[in-house]
């Protein structure tokens, strides 16, 4: 990218900053759109940044961040310093700018991913920026915060959506009740936006049998899912306790 893009990108950046705060900015559907749509990306705390990425979206090329926190706590979860949202970001805002000005007409766009990127309420900010930028954004959600999704949506051009279970299995693996109802809530709102989606569920064997999956894969279909993945847990990561149960239910 020119220098004359780079400026161009601060120039974006400080349209973003101040065109949050104008009347129309904010995208619809937002529930508390004020604590959502935060007017500085700055603020974002980033656990990671991976510059390059052929797999976090499929078929396109991307950088993706992973945004430190989230409210459950899945027994598979790899990565679990992640969860803590009192955990301080390692990587600043203006290094996924730079990153973003130096790789204009290479990256086709930037996925946000966690933890729970919803969580966050510079999110929109974010996202506006990367947007305005010329670059497509992508996010990874469990789907957590459903309103939160709802005021960033707008700003979305593809979701990849875990849904973990049947929703009479869901506590079973984030630890946390209602996670079912947010989760397929989150899911609803996706297909009502018509924002492509990639649903995907990693198996937990320690929770889940083939029917469950079968039950989970029938219920997908009839909400009007064409694109699920199933995905196999992965060990590296998980406590010792999950290694020790995934290792018995394998067995
Ligand atoms: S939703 Fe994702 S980041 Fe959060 S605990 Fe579950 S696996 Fe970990």
């Amino acid at each position: 990218m020119t220098s004359h893009d780079t400026s161009a990108l601060a120039r974006v950046a400080a349209r973003a900053r101040a065109g949050a705060q104008g009347p129309g900015r904010a995208p619809s559907g937002a529930g508390r759109r004020g604590a959502v749509l935060n007017d500085d990306a700055d603020g974002l705390q980033i656990a990671g940044l991976t510059s390059l990425s052929t797999c976090d979206w499929p078929g396109r090329l991307v950088a993706t961040v992973f945004l430190q926190g989230c409210p459950w706590s899945c027994t598979y979860c790899h990565n679990p310093e992640l969860i803590d949202p009192r955990t301080p970001g390692v990587v600043p805002w203006a290094q996924v700018r730079n990153l973003l000005s130096r790789r204009a007409g290479l990256l086709d766009g930037l996925v946000f991913s966690g933890g729970e990127p919803t969580r966050q309420p510079m999110l929109g900010a974010a996202m506006r920026e990367v947007k305005e930028a010329g670059f497509g954004v992508g996010l990874h959600t469990s789907g957590a915060y459903p309103r939160r999704l709802a005021a960033v949506l707008g700003l979305v051009d593809w979701v990849g959506l875990d849904i973990k279970a049947p929703a009479d299995l869901y506590e079973a693996i984030t630890g946390v009740g209602r996670s079912a109802h947010a989760a397929f809530e989150s899911l609803r709102l996706v297909l009502d936006a018509g924002v492509p989606v990639q649903v995907r569920t990693t198996v937990d064997p320690t929770v889940l049998d083939e029917d469950d999956v079968a039950r989970l894969v029938r219920v997908l279909r009839h909400l009007g899912v064409h694109d699920h993945v199933r995905q196999e847990v992965r060990a590296l990561g998980t406590t010792p306790e999950y290694q020790e149960a995934l290792a018995a239910a394998r067995a």
